[in-house]
């Protein structure tokens, strides 16, 4: 059923929306095609209510259900709803196989820890699968973690792929246009819809990725383009988290290419460590922790989100293309989210609230399951280190590293004081001098607490004073009906 309430319970960026309306639309005549009868409720319905609890039930009514089934849900506030529903008819939940890791399996293996760590977690997920391990039992390659071979920065030459071209069918047309009708006020816009709507597509995005992109992805897996918005990364997380792919498949097509030779060992580790490492365990991590997770701020951060994040309206040049590319695809890869957008709000102190507010509504594959850990626990460290074990803040020295922005950017990245300093040299000292008491005493920051410790006074007031000059010149923009879906 498509309903309003779960468009708009925050600003879904709308090619989102047209990703999953089209992706539903083009599953219930598969069904169909099948031989099952499908109930299919369309937006414009007159008697829809908009509602997905309440049109499940008026459903249920019509048909004269005995119960409804239901697919656990991805976000706390739903689960909450269903649990709560009092009504003449039972709602019962069928767990969701999109993952490895039932909630079970992922609270036995946190049980008794003090601390929480994805690398422990990822390898017992190896184990448990056998993927990547080789038949005794060790990882294949030798190495747990080929990430010191990762991370490169953007060369000068880069040749890279293009994404598959899908084009839109009768379904994919008819559903933009709709979208446009009733979201069209929301951040983004539907000109740039290239994301698969069927299964068929999904697996020629997967064989493109392995084939071209894959080789590549350990090297540039952190490197930052101006023009390219998805470098060698797979696009693949909107098709796994709306059930077009299964995770499992996803891994074994990567690691089928290690053993062809035709992706190397530090691109299929790292590729499979986000899908069987990062995403399982910030699933895990939230549902064994909300609602409590959601309330967190140990850093107490008290900012509205800036205006531009909604407008791109900035001459901060890794934060405008970043936003820009947003608006474009509903796309930012992973370091674009955690080092630019999110170590932006980290130093300038954005609430967690309004951030995750964000995060959720812009991307193509946002749900709180996993954009809540990955907000308010890997960028703004309002976990006090749950999920990550220091704060990822960057001054603007890791983005000229790993971008080229800087070179076309109004901005100078190599100052911190006056009118053309990159902002994010003077936040990000005036950030670490904020949260001392927090951070010092993390091994993981002692380098860098030194550096602060032997700056002179002068200094240290010099680049606090451009901070707040700079923080005091921004705009902010309301918050977006907070509260209402927790
Ligand atoms: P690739 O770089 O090709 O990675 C392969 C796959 O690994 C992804 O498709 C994804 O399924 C998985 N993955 C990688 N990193 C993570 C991670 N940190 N957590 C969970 N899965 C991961 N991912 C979402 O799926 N939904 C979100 O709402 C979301 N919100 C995020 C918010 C912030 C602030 C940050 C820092 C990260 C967020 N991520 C989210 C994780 C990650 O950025 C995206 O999964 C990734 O950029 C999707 O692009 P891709 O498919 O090209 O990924
Ligand atoms: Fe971003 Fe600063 Fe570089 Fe400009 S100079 S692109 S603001 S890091």
């Amino acid at each position: 059923m498509e309903v309003g309430q779960e468009g708009r319970y925050v600003p879904h960026h709308p090619q989102k929306i047209a990703f999953l309306f089209s992706a539903m639309r083009h599953f219930a005549g598969e069904l169909e095609k099948k031989g099952f009868r499908v109930h299919y409720s369309h937006l414009d319905d007159k008697d829809n209510c908009q509602d997905l609890l309440e049109e499940a039930e008026r459903l249920a009514g019509r048909y004269r259900c005995d119960d409804i089934r239901v697919t656990a849900p991805g976000e706390w506030r739903l689960a909450e709803r269903i649990r709560k529903r009092r009504g003449t008819i039972s709602w019962h939940r069928v767990a969701d196989d999109r993952f490895f890791c039932s909630f079970d399996a992922f609270a036995e293996w946190a049980d008794g820890r003090q601390r929480f760590r994805m690398e422990h977690f990822y390898r017992w997920m190896r184990r448990e699968t056998g993927i990547l391990m080789d038949d005794d039992g060790e990882p294949l390659g030798g190495k747990w973690n080929f990430d010191h071979d990762n991370r490169e920065p953007l060369p000068k030459q880069l040749d890279v792929p293009c994404p598959v071209e899908h084009r839109a069918d009768d379904i994919t047309r008819e559903v933009i246009e709709l979208v446009g009708t009733h979201f069209g006020e929301h951040f983004g816009n539907l000109e740039h819809f290239n994301w698969p709507v069927t299964r068929r597509q999904a697996l020629s995005d997967l064989r493109h990725f392995i084939e071209r992109c894959l080789p590549r992805f350990g090297d540039y897996q952190d490197a930052i383009s101006d023009d390219h918005a998805f470098l060698y990364h797979s696009r693949l997380s909107g098709a796994l988290n709306a059930g077009l792919l299964r995770p499992r498949e996803v891994c074994e097509a990567a690691e089928q290419a290690y053993h062809d030779g035709s992706a190397p060992i530090n691109a299929v580790e790292g590729f499979i460590r986000q899908i069987l490492g990062w995403r399982e365990f910030v699933r895990g991590i939230y549902w064994l922790n909300m609602p409590d997770y959601k309330r967190e701020n140990r850093l107490e951060a008290d900012r509205d989100l800036p205006a531009f994040y909604w407008s791109g309206n900035t001459d901060m040049r890794c934060m405008r293309r970043a936003i820009e590319m947003t608006r474009n695809h509903a796309y930012a890869h992973h370091i674009q989210r955690l080092m630019v957008t999110g170590n932006f709000a980290l130093l300038c102190g954005v609430k967690p609230e309004a951030l995750c507010d964000w995060y959720l509504s812009v991307y193509i594959d946002a749900y709180e399951w996993v954009e809540l850990p990955n907000t308010l626990g890997m960028v703004l460290y309002a976990d006090g280190g749950y999920l990550g074990s220091k704060p990822y803040c960057a001054s603007g020295k890791y983005i000229d590293r790993m971008s080229d922005h800087c070179r076309q950017c109004r901005y100078d990245v190599k100052k911190s004081i006056g009118e053309d300093a990159c902002p994010f040299n003077s936040l990000y000292w005036y950030f670490l001098e904020r949260h001392e008491k927090q951070l010092a005493g993390n091994q993981r920051m002692k380098l860098i607490y030194g550096s602060l410790h032997k700056m002179k006074d002068d200094k240290r007031k010099a680049l606090r004073e451009q901070a707040q000059d700079f923080l005091d010149s921004l705009e902010y923009a309301p918050a977006y009906g907070r509260g209402e879906h927790l």
